[in-house]
Parts: structure tokens; C-alpha cells; sequence
């Protein structure tokens, strides 16, 4: 048995027969063709222009179905590259120029701009070469004749490994035949992250080499919860996560009967339970599985679907369709936090970031850019006219920061204002605490906003100077550390003293374990992944308020993470589900 660890991009847990793909590799001839001859490899290269842009459109239309818009724009992007005339006229250049054939000219085009971004210590840009070598596979696959990859074709379940899967490959797995996803490249903003989610498929990315050490013949367990993938498990590791699957299931099964039920504590405290959602099209879902509302809508989702930035309206067609589709719930829509992890403002802030999640990211890549922030405050705004719509910023730091995003909003609504477009211009105005810097001065900042939202993700990384997307160090990455219980205890008192409103959105809020522990400390709001909701919502409805009290008191008093969550998960265990 060999334990890999990697980064868990896409929960859930998957057993099954390994199938390693190979990276289509193909190994493309320096050849040439006759002088008089170069016109028919040119045209010979159009028609493989034609036949690859109908496969991505086609890609393109079913991701759009399944997914929603911002997925299937993924593919609308590669579109718009694949028939970018300046890349036609070089590959052309090259067939004609140097007497190239097609396959070799369309290589070294494109295999030369993957390189490129490859090479960019910007992780953003780097991601985009999976991208361009999708596109190069594509045109290579139509000009050799190769038969489509096999990998839409899968008719029996199976766990992929591969080196590397590019988003039009993610796109064209099949959930009932893909049992999970390993691969030794990528990170956990991609696009291939984000389509594996949308899908559903258990994915850990990012282990590092490995495959060679494979023989496709291993049984395989992809943990996504955990990051973990264990090649070839020993028969109690089988057994453990057998059980762990049927205990999924069946858990889902019987939390069905609970989609309708209200959130509320067997001594009758209601709890609000919002969801977390990246794509409008999750509302739906979110309804179904009896969400409050979206606690947190991250909207640098935006960005993954296109090369250009989004344009006010193309912010206010998604926040309106969420707010339509809430049907007057509250909606939180948390301003742009790009950079560090998530997609980057590629075009704006070319400069390499030697130390991405200390630097230009969030609230202050906003503030730095208000060609890209004050359109999309005016996109919330015009949403906030449709329905509960409500404005968080995110990674905030300092009062300076906070009153400067609350400038910026203002001036926002007076241009709206002045072009004589409705809002709500009482919109509730939040912050998220995920600094510690944000939950040490947290009895100023209560009384500048009207509601706050615990990041726990963000604020357990910067307190214990742990990077979250550091596979090196995921092990010291402890949401229950003391330090981080006591900053989470001290911004529940001063909200509650300040008479703010207080939620935690945070992947600590999805956790079961962690539920009697923030219902004690005085949280009333937890928003938390759309699948989550379920479990956290019996857990709310098997204790009172006391009972949690008792909990987080005794948790308060513990030295260790190890130690508050062995005591939580024997609360947690008592609850006898
Ligand atoms: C967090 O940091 O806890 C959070 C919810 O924000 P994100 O994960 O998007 O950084
Ligand atoms: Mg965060």
C-alpha cells in the first residue's frame, strides 16, 4: 500500500481499477513538405481549424447544459483562441515560410505559447498553458487522423490517473465511468478543478511524479475530502473507506426527509444555514436542500470563463440570476478575491508574485484597480433591486481599507443614481474576517459594517503562518488550533456586543464535527458547501443550545488541535446518528 498526498480540489471518495492515461504524447516528425505542396497542407490545416472548433462548440453547448454558462464559456474562450487569425496567419507562416507540415507548424505555434505561460512564475498564467496544449491536442488529433481520446468512450467505472488533465478533457469525463481523478500536475484554482466539482467527480491534484512508480493494474482510493490518494490499500484501508462510501450514501439517503425542515435546535433556536456556491447555477440545488441563503457567492469564479474581464453586465446577468432564483433569501455576494490561489487579474497584474498570498490579492487587487471593482459594485447594486442582496469584502485588514471599499461603493451608488438605475441603497454592507489582524481590531470593524463572516480558510492560514495550498504542510493546517478558536470567540463576542450579525463561511462551517463547538461560541449562521447542508442541519436539530455551551467551554480550555478535535468528534460521536 502507498499512501500520495496531494490537494483535494473535488470532495468525495472514490475505489476503484486504476487506468493510467498517457498524455496523448504526441511525437510530431521535424518534417517537411515539397515547396508546390504547401498550399494543400495549408488547407489541410484549415479543415482541421474547422473540425476542432466544432468539437470544442460541441463541448462547449453540452458543458453549458450541464453546467450553467460560466463553465461552458471555458470553452467558448478556447473558441476564440483556436480562430484568432494571428495564430492562423503564424501556423500558416510556418507551413508556408519553412516548408513545415501541418503537425509540425501547429507544434511549434502552439506548443511555443504553451511554453511560455508555462514558464511564468505567475500561477495564473502558467495554468492557461493547459489550455493552449488542449487546443494543440485537438488540431493534432484532427490532422493525424486519430481517432477521438478514448476517454468519453469509458464504459466501465474506472479511477484515471494521468500527469495532467486539461479542462476539455475534464469536461468530457463521464461521472457514472470516472470514478475519480488523480493527477500528478495542477492546483486547486484551475479550470480543471472547477469542472471537476461542477461534475462531481472526487479529485486530488497536484501529488507530483508518480505514475511511473504505477502499473495500472492497482486498485485505487481517491480521497477528495482529504487530499490523500492510496494506491493498491491493504484490506482494512479497502474496508474502511468501503464503509466510508456506503456511509455517504446512506447518510445522503436518510438526510433526504430533512431538505424541508428548518435548521432549528431541539430547544427551538432557528439557525440560519446558507450555502457557498461558485456558479449561479448551483441556487437551484441550494433551494432543493432547503439553504437559507447564499452566505457566500464567490465571484471570482467570473474570471475562470474568460480571457477578458467581465463586464458590468456580464456581473449583474449572474448576481441577477442568483437573486432571482433565491426568491428574496438573502444573498451575499463577496467582491472579487482574486489572486494568490484563485484566478488572477492576468491582464492587469502581469508582474510575478513571489509570495502570492501575501500580496496583491483580494480587496487590495480591487482597490488597486477600480476599472475592475466599481463595475462589478455596480452590477451588486442593480442586483440588490431583485432581490436580499447583500455586499461583503473579502481579506479585509485595516479600518483604512474597509472605509476606503465603503468609498468606493458610495460613489458607485451615486453614479447609479445619476444614470437614474434603481438599488437598494440601504444594502447591508459586511466584511469577512479571515486576517488576524481583522479579528484582533474586530470590536472597531463591528461598528463600520452590518454583518461579518468568519474565513476561517484564509484565517487559519495566516495565523498559523500555514499555506493552504501547501501540500508540504497541509498536516500543520489545524482549524481547531486554540489561537484560531480564540480569535473566532473574540469576533462572535464583539459582533454580538456590537449587535452585527455573524456568520462563519469558512470549510470549517461544513464540518460536522465543528457545529455544537460554533453554536456554543454564539454563532447563529453558518454557511456552508450546497451538499453540506444536510448534515450540518440535523446536527442543529439533535442538540440545544446548552448542550453546545457545555461543548465549546470545555473545547475553549484545551492546548491542542489534536486535542479539540479528539473531544469534538467524541461530542460529535454521541450524537448517536
Ligand atoms: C475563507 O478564507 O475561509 C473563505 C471562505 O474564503 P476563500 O476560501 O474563498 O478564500
Ligand atoms: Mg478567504
Amino acid at each position: 500500500m502507498e499512501i500520495l498526498e496531494g490537494i483535494a480540489v473535488s470532495p468525495g471518495v472514490a475505489l476503484g481499477g486504476a487506468l493510467v492515461i498517457d498524455n496523448e504524447g504526441f511525437l510530431i516528425p521535424r518534417s517537411f513538405v515539397l515547396r508546390g505542396a504547401a498550399e494543400d497542407e495549408v488547407q489541410r490545416f484549415d479543415r482541421a481549424i474547422v473540425a476542432a472548433s466544432q468539437e470544442i462548440l460541441r463541448t462547449q453547448n453540452s458543458m453549458t447544459e450541464q453546467l450553467g454558462e460560466k463553465v461552458g464559456a471555458i470553452f467558448a474562450a478556447h473558441l476564440q483562441i483556436l480562430q484568432d487569425p494571428r495564430l492562423r496567419h503564424e501556423v500558416e507562416a510556418a507551413i508556408r515560410e519553412h516548408g513545415y507540415s501541418a503537425e509540425y507548424a501547429v507544434t511549434v505555434t502552439l506548443g511555443g505559447y504553451a511554453k511560455l505561460f508555462q514558464q511564468s512564475a505567475n500561477p495564473v498564467l502558467a495554468e492557461r498553458a493547459h489550455d493552449i496544449l488542449d487546443l494543440e491536442r485537438g488540431l493534432l488529433r484532427h490532422l493525424t487522423g486519430r481517432p477521438q481520446d478514448e476517454l468519453g468512450q469509458l464504459s466501465s467505472a474506472v479511477v484515471l490517473l494521468a500527469h495532467n488533465l486539461t479542462p476539455g478533457e475534464t469536461a468530457k469525463l463521464k461521472p457514472e465511468f470516472v470514478l475519480g481523478f488523480v493527477t500528478e500536475l495542477g492546483g486547486v484554482g484551475g479550470h480543471t478543478a472547477i469542472v471537476a466539482r461542477g461534475l462531481g467527480i472526487p479529485a486530488v491534484v497536484g501529488i507530483g511524479r508518480f505514475l511511473t512508480r504505477v502499473t495500472g493494474r492497482e486498485q485505487v482510493i481517491v480521497d477528495g475530502n482529504r487530499g490523500l490518494v492510496i494506491l493498491d490499500p491493504d484490506e482494512d484501508t479497502s474496508a474502511r473507506y468501503r464503509r466510508e462510501v456506503q456511509h455517504q450514501k446512506a447518510a445522503a439517503a436518510e438526510l433526504e426527509p430533512l431538505w424541508n425542515l428548518p435548521a432549528e435546535t431541539r430547544d427551538g433556536v432557528r439557525i440560519l444555514l446558507t450555502a457557498n456556491i461558485e456558479f449561479p447555477k448551483e441556487a437551484g440545488a441550494c433551494l432543493r436542500l432547503g439553504a437559507d441563503g447564499i452566505g457566500l457567492y464567490r465571484t471570482e469564479f467570473l474570471y475562470t470563463s474568460r480571457r477578458e474581464q467581465p463586464s458590468e453586465e456580464d456581473h449583474f446577468q449572474a448576481y441577477a440570476e442568483v437573486a432571482r432564483a433565491m426568491q428574496g433569501r438573502p444573498v451575499v455576494i463577496r467582491t472579487l478575491d482574486l489572486g494568490a490561489d484563485k484566478m488572477g487579474l492576468a491582464q492587469a497584474d502581469p508582474e510575478d508574485e513571489p509570495n502570492p498570498f501575501l500580496g496583491l490579492r483580494s480587496i487590495r487587487l480591487s482597490l488597486r484597480h477600480p476599472d475592475v471593482f466599481v463595475p462589478q459594485l455596480r452590477a451588486v447594486l442593480r442586483a440588490s433591486a431583485l432581490g436580499d442582496v447583500r455586499v461583503m469584502f473579502p481579506l479585509i485588514t485595516t479600518l483604512p481599507e474597509l472605509r476606503l471599499a465603503k468609498e468606493v461603493l458610495a460613489q458607485s451608488m451615486t453614479d447609479l443614481e445619476n444614470r437614474g438605475v434603481s438599488f437598494r441603497r440601504e444594502i447591508p454592507v459586511g466584511m469577512m474576517v479571515e486576517s488576524p489582524a481583522a479579528a484582533i481590531l474586530i470590536d472597531r470593524f463591528v461598528k463600520e459594517v452590518s454583518f461579518i463572516s468568519i474565513g476561517t480558510n484564509d484565517l487559519v492560514q495566516y495565523t498559523l503562518a500555514v499555506d493552504r495550498s501547501n501540500p508540504c504542510v497541509a498536516n500543520l493546517f489545524q482549524t481547531a488550533d486554540p489561537a484560531v478558536l480564540r480569535l473566532i470567540a473574540a469576533s462572535l463576542r464583539a459582533a454580538q456586543q456590537a449587535g452585527v450579525k455573524a456568520s462563519l463561511c469558512g470549510q470549517m462551517s461544513g464540518h460536522a464535527v465543528y457545529t455544537m463547538l460554533l453554536l456554543g461560541m454564539g454563532l447563529r449562521e453558518l454557511s456552508v458547501p450546497p451538499n453540506a447542508i444536510p448534515e450540518i442541519k440535523r446536527v442543529c436539530r439533535s442538540v440545544t443550545v446548552a448542550e453546545c455551551e457545555a461543548v465549546a467551554a470545555r473545547a475553549l480550555t484545551l492546548d491542542s488541535a489534536s486535542e479539540v478535535e479528539t473531544f469534538l468528534r467524541e461530542e460529535y460521536q454521541k450524537l448517536c446518528f
